[in-house]
């Protein structure tokens, strides 16, 4: 089986990706629900002070604005920032691929960013220990 020159094996890199379509979180269920509706401030930036609709960019809550309250000036200010409000951070869980596991030390040492933040650790650990 498996024709002229074709190799039938897995590759160390399928099957790991394999494993690792197994047993990573893609935010399924219930647990996952709230990242994928947006976290707790939801996709949408703007909410109208008048009615409460929200709206992706302040351009389309001007749109909105425009054809719904036109009677009142438009104030830009006016429309709440949920994604301020929460933090700036709409969706950072189980959903969202590598923001809530913290790089292990090994995958720090693969880049230059992370061995400068493993020097910075056992600077810290060093200084915690000369203080004890
Ligand atoms: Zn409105």
């Amino acid at each position: 089986m498996g024709g002229k020159a074709k190799p039938t094996k897995h590759t160390a890199k399928e099957i790991n990706k394999k494993i690792a379509e197994a047993s990573t979180n893609k935010g399924g269920g219930k647990a996952g629900l709230k990242d994928r509706q947006g976290g707790a401030a939801g996709h949408a930036k703007f909410k109208c002070p008048a009615c409460g609709i929200q709206s992706p960019s302040i351009k389309s809550a001007e749109e909105h604005w425009d054809s719904k309250h036109s009677k009142l000036p438009f104030v830009a200010a006016d429309w709440s920032d949920t994604h301020a409000e929460n933090g700036g951070v709409t969706t950072a869980g189980v959903a969202v691929k590598g923001t809530a596991r913290p790089k292990t030390q090994h995958e720090l040492t693969k880049s230059k960013t992370g061995q400068e933040l493993l020097k910075q650790k056992e600077a810290e650990k060093a200084k915690a220990l000369e203080t004890l």
